[in-house]
């Protein structure tokens, strides 16, 4: 079973001067547990758009999005909150940690819905181990490298054990050597997971590494 699938969606904007910017024209994608995709396209095609869509933060004009097949245009707004807490990780371009939490506090705050469950502790430090953060995991932001900080963003996306991981531009404010660990890092919790992984970007060099690469052009997808 598919754990997401876009079909033929469509997205437009209002314009105050009449006519609608249509962003997606019939986007069409299917990723099964362990897939790992690529969208690429120039800023402002529509990338942000698309992915916003697949994680239930915005909803498509037209097409049906399903998460592990449910078709999710009936759900209300409170039921989606909670199928984005339990199912889907975000990574996005800024880490967005608060600052006055520590790492480890940081990765379980998206434990802390369910009632913090017993194992969530064990499976934060495990991550955190895993991206080779254990002994810092007691740091402030403030006190983390950025490359460290994208790491501990990308712990706490994973900390739920989402089927779906949808990543931002996640390399947008990292050097080009911290991109490439981060990258790799990815490319490696994406295999021991098996979630399915989309990655949003402008960069080739990200795009390159995932298994399916896709083009997001004038609203539609190209290979
Ligand atoms: P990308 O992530 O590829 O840079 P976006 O998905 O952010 O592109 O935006 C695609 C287009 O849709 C842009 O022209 C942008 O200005 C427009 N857009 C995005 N969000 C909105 C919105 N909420 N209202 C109106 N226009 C929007
Ligand atoms: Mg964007």
């Amino acid at each position: 079973m598919s754990v997401i699938e876009l079909d033929e969606v469509t997205k437009r904007y209002p314009r105050a001067e009449g006519s609608d910017l249509v962003v997606l024209k019939g986007v069409s994608l299917r990723m099964v547990a362990g897939d790992c995709v690529a969208v690429t396209g120039p800023s402002g095609c529509g990338k942000s758009t698309l992915l916003n869509i697949a994680g239930t933060l915005d909803r498509p004009s037209s097409g049906r999005v399903l998460l592990d097949g449910e078709d999710l245009a009936a759900a209300d707004d409170r039921s989606l909150a909670g199928i984005r807490n339990r199912r889907i990780g975000f990574v996005f371009q800024l880490h967005h940690l608060l600052p006055q939490c520590t790492a480890l506090e940081n990765v379980l705050i998206p434990t802390l819905p369910g009632g913090g469950d017993a194992d969530a502790v064990t499976r934060a430090e495990h991550l955190l181990e895993r991206v080779g953060l254990a002994d810092r995991r007691h740091e402030r932001p403030a006190r983390l490298s950025g490359g460290e900080c994208q790491r501990v963003a990308v712990v706490r996306a994973l900390v739920n054990e989402p089927s779906l991981l949808l990543a931002d531009e996640p390399t947008g404010s990292l050097d080009s050597d911290t991109a490439a660990e981060l990258v790799n890092l990815l490319v490696e919790l994406n295999r021991d997971a098996q979630m399915a992984m989309l990655v949003v970007t402008h960069s080739e060099a990200v795009a390159e590494r995932m298994d399916r690469h896709y083009r997001l052009d004038h609203g539609r997808l190209r290979p």
